[in-house]
């Protein structure tokens, strides 16, 4: 077996002699009859990144124009009626696509802490589907996959884990047992802030085969473009995340230590509730994490205007290290998440930098205060 570093850089090549090394964009919509018909049953570049995720997870990959496509259509697969029981807390689109589907009464949708497996063990009987988010977005929650995977498929039902925060790299659930992952490639795997992409893995091939179908039929397919670049990003995920983690250790250390901080939700500390689980399920704590500040949101405000060096934006994964207030929108602060909570996605700026635009913006919510 190779390590995932090794298989990131070589899985998804071309073999032949006198190949390139990496498969040529192929910007195409239809093809002279013979091969592939239309460019929505498939493009070189889909498939090379989904050999090389699928290679990295252990398992049949689908890629998607974005994360919320994969995701809806592991759903669309329910049959009418289905028991969905979900995180409290995943990340708000699935939360909305979760949520809408029970108004028009396509699911039954139960919510609870999947962190706490009694509580997960008595709202499994008589699901279909488990959906668990681990570490979650944006309180950074840890589950027990190989836990979950166990008592989910004694009640006969599957589990789906959202994987996103951990990336192919530092987490395999479906080697954990669970029967389906997906991924923003949007996030970690692109990893430069340029594209939307989606994934979906399966252990089972005729499941894989289902999302393929779903993909054609429903037409949520990635860009040749967008395929073409996340597994140039993939290529680099090893090394971005070992540097991006390493600074998120430290980062998260200094915050906790910071007077205007009071409370900081990183796996690799001893103070996360996760902690051991992650120790055990994940090759690393990965480079999210969320933190809240003193007084109110006008103060977490304060802080994310404050700073100079880590962008004040959405999203995560890139290089460049963001933040975000995530309450600043009505449907995230509606499902729980505390008003001054802060997530910052770690980047590769040094990590001293970093911390002196951190701690300056910090330090000014004290003096003002
Ligand atoms: C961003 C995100 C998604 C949705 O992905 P998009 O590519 O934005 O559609 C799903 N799950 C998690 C955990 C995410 O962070």
């Amino acid at each position: 077996m190779l390590h995932p570093d090794t298989v990131a850089v070589t899985a998804g090549r071309p073999h032949g002699p006198g190949d390139p090394l990496n498969v040529p964009l192929t910007p195409a919509s239809t093809y002279r009859a013979g091969g592939v018909v239309y460019g929505r049953e498939g493009n070189p570049s889909w498939t090379a990144l989904e050999e090389a995720v699928g290679a990295l997870e252990g398992g049949h990959a689908t890629a998607f124009a974005s994360g919320l496509a994969a995701t809806a259509s592991v759903l669309d697969t329910l049959p009418v009626g289905a028991v969905v029981v979900a995180h409290r807390g995943p990340y708000h689109g699935v939360g909305e696509q979760l949520a809408e589907r029970s108004h028009r009464g396509q699911i039954q949708l139960r919510s609870v802490d999947l962190c706490d497996l009694s509580a997960a063990a008595a709202a499994v009987p008589g699901a279909d589907l488990v959906w668990a988010e681990t570490p979650s977005n944006p309180m950074v929650d840890v589950t027990d996959v190989a836990g979950l995977a166990n008592l989910t498929h004694r009640a006969g039902a599957r589990l789906v884990v959202d994987s996103t925060f951990a990336s192919p790299m530092l987490q395999q659930p479906l080697l954990l047992g669970a029967d389906v992952v997906v991924h923003s490639g949007t996030k970690l795997i692109g990893g430069h802030s340029d594209l939307l992409l989606g994934l979906v893995l399966a252990g089972d091939r005729a499941w894989a085969e289902r999302f393929e179908q779903h993909r054609h039929d429903n037409g949520a397919v990635p860009g040749a473009l967008e395929t073409f670049l996340a597994l140039r990003g993939l290529r680099t995920l090893p090394v971005r995340l070992s540097r991006m983690q390493e600074s998120a250790a430290v980062l998260a250390d200094r915050l906790a230590g910071h007077p205007a901080v009071t409370r900081v939700r990183y796996p690799g500390r001893d103070d996360h509730p996760g902690h051991a689980v992650a120790a055990q399920q994940m090759s690393g704590f990965g480079s999210m994490l969320s933190f809240d500040t003193i007084g109110d949101a006008a103060t977490a405000d304060a802080v994310t205007d404050a700073l100079r060096i880590v962008v004040h934006a959405t999203s995560l994964g890139g290089v460049e290290t963001l933040a975000e207030r995530r309450a600043r929108y009505p449907a995230e602060s509606d499902r729980g998440t505390p008003p001054t909570l802060i997530r910052l996605s770690v980047g590769l700026e040094h990590p001293a930098d970093l911390w002196a635009d951190l701690a300056q913006a910090l330090d000014g919510v004290l003096h003002n205060g």
